[in-house]
């Protein structure tokens, strides 16, 4: 049973993980921190708004643990349950990207990632308007970042 939070995003998705044995630890973590997954839930929201079509949440807030395990930074504002990382289901990445960079919608980071496999959005909370390319050579190293200019 999940808990949905807004209109299109529950508590299960915004605490996925493709790690299997973190699941329900991640969800209890998730759970822990509500009121803050009802604001990340709000910012999806509006960040769907502006992408025009449904999103497949990769990762959203992350225990220590998880964070860990997938290689996330110290400082991974998943950890905060300020981040999520997301498909685009219906328009190609680069098209999303394109769209939140035109908009006016508020935001910390904005960062295409690539991990040599697959390649998908993130975006956190914030005023920053920050936007990076950002590339794993492995899972051992830490992603490179680019600045991308507007
Ligand atoms: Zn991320």
């Amino acid at each position: 049973m999940s808990i949905q939070i807004t209109q299109h995003f529950s508590l299960d998705e915004l605490t996925t993980t493709d790690r299997v044995k973190f699941k329900d630890k991640n969800y209890q973590y998730g759970l822990s921190k509500i009121t803050q997954m009802n604001i990340l839930a709000h910012f999806a929201e509006q960040v769907r708004l502006v992408v025009g079509c449904p999103m497949k949440i990769t990762s959203g807030i992350r225990c220590e643990e998880l964070n860990a395990v997938v290689g996330g930074s110290k400082t991974s504002q998943h950890l905060k349950g300020e981040a999520i990382d997301f498909i685009p289901t219906k328009i190609k990445i680069k098209t999303a990207f394109d769209k939140i960079k035109k908009s006016n919608l508020e935001f910390g980071q904005l960062i295409i990632e690539n991990d040599g496999k697959s390649e998908w959005l993130h975006i956190s909370i914030g005023h920053k308007k920050q936007i990076l390319r950002a590339i794993k050579l492995s899972h051992q190293l830490d992603s490179m970042y680019f600045q991308m200019f507007k």
